[in-house]
């Protein structure tokens, strides 16, 4: 299957798999080391979740109509860091709130929402060498993705890891809570309808249960780089 939109010469890296899996550390650390522009596509449902609970939005259509016309951007912040901004505001940190999460895993069993958002996932860094990630980057935004990576842990682990995460943005965690949280959304993004969240065809699962960040991103940097010609 073809995105529909020519890949052309450049790489591009697919990493699908659950919240906690340690996604996000892998592919930044990978996009650094090999230069590659990255796209988390959660932060694009996170604020569409996020637009939903501001203006208590639910009807699919309108949903939609807001993901196609939200003024989403990634912009520098400074000393080589980007933000996510919604407009003017900044809210790379609201995006992180665990009930947006939730929020974001609702509007994303949409079709609608998921259409509105698909043609941003393809043309973002047009041109270079990417890593996306996400639920469906590689078997819906980019099929024929040059490697595809299905990146998990077991839940408990994956939400000790979010526990310390939250934990060390001075928010106060249950883990149990946390636990049945991630497991409801996990279950919502698998069991869907519409691109729900599987190791795509062709792809490389790697679980990180027992590896620690350094070496989660070691084994996926190492899987990359002959995709790129590098060793
Ligand atoms: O990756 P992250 O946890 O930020 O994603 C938030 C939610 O957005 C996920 O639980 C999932 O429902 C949705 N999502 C999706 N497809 C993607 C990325 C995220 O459905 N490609």
């Amino acid at each position: 299957m073809k995105s529909g939109i020519p890949k052309g010469e450049r790489v591009v890296v697919a990493v699908d798999g659950p919240a906690g899996a340690g996604k996000g550390a892998v592919c930044r650390a990978a996009a650094w080391h090999f230069g590659l522009a990255y796209l988390e596509t959660g932060a694009l449902y996170r604020a569409v979740g996020l637009i939903a609970a501001r203006a208590g939005l639910t009807d699919p259509a309108e949903l939609a109509r807001a993901a196609a016309a939200m003024p989403f951007a990634y912009r520098p912040l400074g000393e080589g860091r980007h933000g996510a901004f919604l407009g003017e505001e900044e809210v790379s940190l609201a995006l992180r709130a665990e009930a947006v999460g939730q929020a974001a895993s609702r509007v994303a069993a949409l079709p609608e929402v998921r259409q509105a958002l698909l043609g941003f996932q393809r043309r973002y860094g047009a041109g270079l060498n990417l890593i996306l990630d996400g639920r469906d980057v590689g078997s819906v935004v980019w099929p024929d993705a040059d490697l595809k990576i299905f990146l998990t842990a077991s839940l408990e682990e994956r939400a000790r890891r979010r526990a310390l995460e939250l934990q060390a943005r001075g928010e106060a965690v249950n883990l149990a809570e946390l636990i049945a949280s991630m497991a409801e959304r996990d279950a919502r993004d698998a069991g869907r309808v519409h691109a729900p969240m599987e190791p795509a065809f062709g792809a490389v699962v790697v679980d990180t249960t027992a590896m620690s960040m350094e070496e989660s991103c070691a084994a996926v940097i190492a899987r990359i780089a002959p995709v790129l010609g590098r060793s």
